[in-house]
């Protein structure tokens, strides 16, 4: 940001890192593009772990259309550091490998669960098929010799009931009605 000081003369306003540094923002300056003014916490996190001149050490050993990456990766990894000084990204890589395996072991038994119903499945349609299978030809038959009889019974024999229904009790025609 341009602003004049007290003497008129144009100057650039600090990025993060110059005013938290106390000294004068050039142009050329490594920092300004990836610490801006507005988030002062990214350069103290990185700060306070990595040191000012290797943090611009650092930037200048990346190639330039890499650098934001490379910052970005610089505060995470300082961060990381700050709330585990011990393992820092290691800690939570760790953790995420532990994840990933504890997720990965409870596929394999959702995957084994899910495999042990299909074979179930296929094994209770195979057990309706054969049972369908016998009971479908004993209909069969019995429904054929069914007709058999009661065709001969009809040749044989004038019908049953008047009506030729088979629904009505024979005996109720031969007896008096209950009411009249
Ligand atoms: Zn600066």
């Amino acid at each position: 940001m341009q602003m004049a000081d007290r003497n008129g003369r144009q100057t650039t306003s600090p990025c993060a890192a110059c005013k938290l540094l106390r000294r004068r923002c050039t142009e050329t300056c490594v920092l300004a593009p990836f610490f801006p003014q507005n988030d002062p916490q990214r350069f103290a996190d990185a700060h306070r772990v990595f040191g000012a001149s290797n943090i611009v050490k650092m930037i200048e050993d990346i190639p330039m259309d890499k650098r934001a990456d490379g910052v970005s990766s610089m505060v995470y990894e300082a961060r990381a550091r700050l709330r585990d000084p011990v393992y820092g990204c290691a800690g939570t890589v760790w953790q995420l490998q532990q994840q990933v395996s504890k997720l990965q072991s409870e596929k394999a038994m959702l995957q084994a669960e899910l495999l042990h119903m299909h074979l179930q499945q296929a094994n209770l349609a195979a057990l309706i098929m054969d049972r369908e299978q016998p009971l479908s030809t004993s209909f069969e038959s019995f429904s054929a010799s069914h007709n058999k009889i009661f065709l001969q019974g009809h040749t044989s024999h004038s019908p049953l009931y008047k009506d030729g229904s088979d629904e009505q009790d024979p005996h109720l025609d031969a007896c008096d009605p209950l009411w009249k």
